[in-house]
């Protein structure tokens, strides 16, 4: 029998899943404590360098803050707290991710959406958007463009709420992607790692997403302030259930999806109480799966065509805010991995380095289609928002490497069993940091050797010769492996990994 498509309207009333948010409730309630959170942000406390200190080094313990502990942080109003803060943030990401920032690129392969979110040029109600979804061709040429030209291997991939864009066409496209393999100037450039920044799934979908072999699945709250959630997200949109956006991640962790990201759209609302949010969230994940985010991301609002409201909240985060936020989260959850993007701009990006970031995104272009038309400058039409560093790769790889910073482009991890609990421990006890360390240079190697100009290729490999000498010093049992791993992806052999 043919089944008969169903229209918009009849799809959007059969997304949300009651059955698969009430088991999660507790009491009747979500984790998301708003009376806690409140007396947290607002409770003042004596200064006290001891507290500090032994907060401090609980963080540099790599353990997960409690909501007082972090409440303590946020009352601090001396410069010179802040400043040991900093430094602690600095110490804990040299710990967990020593001095390597993992690089990615942003894939937008639809813009149409059911949803009405107030702050977002992909709005339904956006007549001035151009609505596009790429095809399999040209997500296969978006892709040979990344993989190829400018030399990506991992990507985040973004997609609006919309039947035409639901999970089959999620899949259809990882796959797309997976399969791109394309010549470069020494050997070939692929695409090894797809995380998916896409509308909440349910736990069946989950499981179909799992087999596709995603990264991390990524899903943002915006707020955790249940009414202005409610506001943000007008009522009769999918996007308006709180709870089915809350627990997502739970039903991944049920479908077995175990490296998930978290965030905040900061500007919606209190950054003192997202902040507080996010690390209940992350004590949430942790206590019913034994595993936390993955990633945490922190993006501002920024303004984006006909979206007045994305200019006009009276919530906007200073850039003195900003880095309050960046420390307090690489403080309170100190193995996640913290995503900064090109949404900021240059200077925000690289003082952020200082508060123990440890992704970025560059040569990004976020409207649809617009890796493989060359575009250069930005499409408003086409975009969610207005980026703020339009930095091409080359640069941004030159520009870290002059701060004695290695750009990775590792996907070692989750393709071997490295993910999940094992990565979490890993990560705790400073071992991942060891591996990252070897397939950082492996994977500096081949992208320098493919796609570098000559001036980063110069840096670049002084860089390089600086940490093979450290491995040399510190992980000597790794060397003969390693070496033998360089000069073979140097004479253009791909993807040797620990
Ligand atoms: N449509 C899906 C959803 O809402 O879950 C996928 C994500 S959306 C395309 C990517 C993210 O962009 C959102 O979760 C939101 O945090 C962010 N975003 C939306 N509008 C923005 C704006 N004006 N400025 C900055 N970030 C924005
Ligand atoms: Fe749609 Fe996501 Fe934009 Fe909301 S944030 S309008 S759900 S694309």
């Amino acid at each position: 029998m043919k089944t008969v498509p169903l229209s918009i309207e009849e799809w959007q009333k059969e997304r949300i899943k009651e059955e698969e948010i009430m088991p999660f409730l507790k009491e009747g309630g979500d984790f998301i404590k708003e009376d806690l959170i409140r007396k947290a942000v607002n409770k003042d406390y004596k200064p006290d360098k001891k507290r500090l200190e032994e907060i401090l080094a609980k963080a540099l313990a790599i353990e997960t803050l409690s909501l007082e502990e972090l409440s303590y942080l946020m009352s601090l109003k001396d410069p010179q707290s802040w400043a040991r803060m900093e430094e602690a943030a600095l110490a804990i990401k040299r710990r967990v991710y020593n001095n390597r920032i993992v690089t990615f690129a942003p894939l937008y392969l639809g813009n149409f959406c059911v949803n009405s979110c107030l702050y977002c040029g992909f709005r339904k109600e956006n007549s001035q958007i151009e609505r596009k979804i790429l095809s399999r061709a040209e997500i296969k040429q978006e892709s040979e463009v990344l993989a190829g030209e400018i030399g990506h291997k991992r990507l985040i991939v973004v997609y609006g709420e919309h039947p035409q864009t639901d999970l089959s066409y999620i899949k259809e496209s990882i796959e797309t992607i997976y399969k791109v393999k394309v010549k470069t100037k020494n050997g070939w450039g692929q695409v090894r790692r797809v995380n998916v920044n896409a509308p909440p799934l349910n736990l069946e979908e989950l499981r179909e997403l799992k087999k596709v072999g995603l990264g991390t699945y990524q899903v943002f709250q915006e707020t955790y302030h249940h009414a202005t959630y409610k506001r943000v997200h007008p009522t009769g949109t999918i996007k308006h259930n709180y709870l089915w956006r809350l627990y997502t991640m739970h039903r991944a962790f049920k479908a077995g999806i175990d490296d998930v990201g978290i965030g905040v759209l900061f500007g919606l609302y209190d950054w003192r109480f997202e902040v507080m949010a996010l690390l209940l969230h992350a004590r949430e994940l942790e206590k019913e799966f034994g595993i936390g985010p993955h990633t945490v991301s922190f993006p501002r609002l920024e303004p984006a065509l006909n979206t007045p409201f994305a200019s006009g909240s009276s919530w906007q985060l200073s850039d003195e805010d900003f880095r309050k936020v960046v420390i307090l989260i690489r403080l309170s959850i100190p193995y996640t991995g913290m995503i900064i993007t090109a949404r900021e701009p240059k200077r925000i990006r690289e003082e952020s380095l200082k508060w123990g970031i440890t992704q970025t995104d560059a040569s990004s272009r976020i409207g649809i289609g617009s890796y493989k038309q060359g575009v250069m400058r930005q499409e408003e039409k086409k975009q969610q928002f207005i980026l703020g560093d339009e930095r091409s790769l080359d640069e941004l790889v030159g520009d870290l490497a002059d701060k004695g910073i290695i750009t990775s482009f590792c996907t070692a991890g989750y393709r071997c069993g490295r993910t999940g609990k094992r990565i979490m421990e890993l990560l705790r006890s400073g071992q991942e940091g060891i591996f990252c360390k070897l397939n950082a240079i492996l994977t500096f190697r081949e992208w320098i050797d493919d796609f570098a100009s000559s001036s980063t290729y110069q840096k670049a490999l002084l860089l390089l010769e600086k940490e093979r000498e450290e491995v040399r010093c510190r992980y000597g049992q790794y060397l003969p492996l390693l070496e033998e791993y360089y000069r073979r992806i140097s004479r253009g052999e791909r993807d040797l990994f620990f």
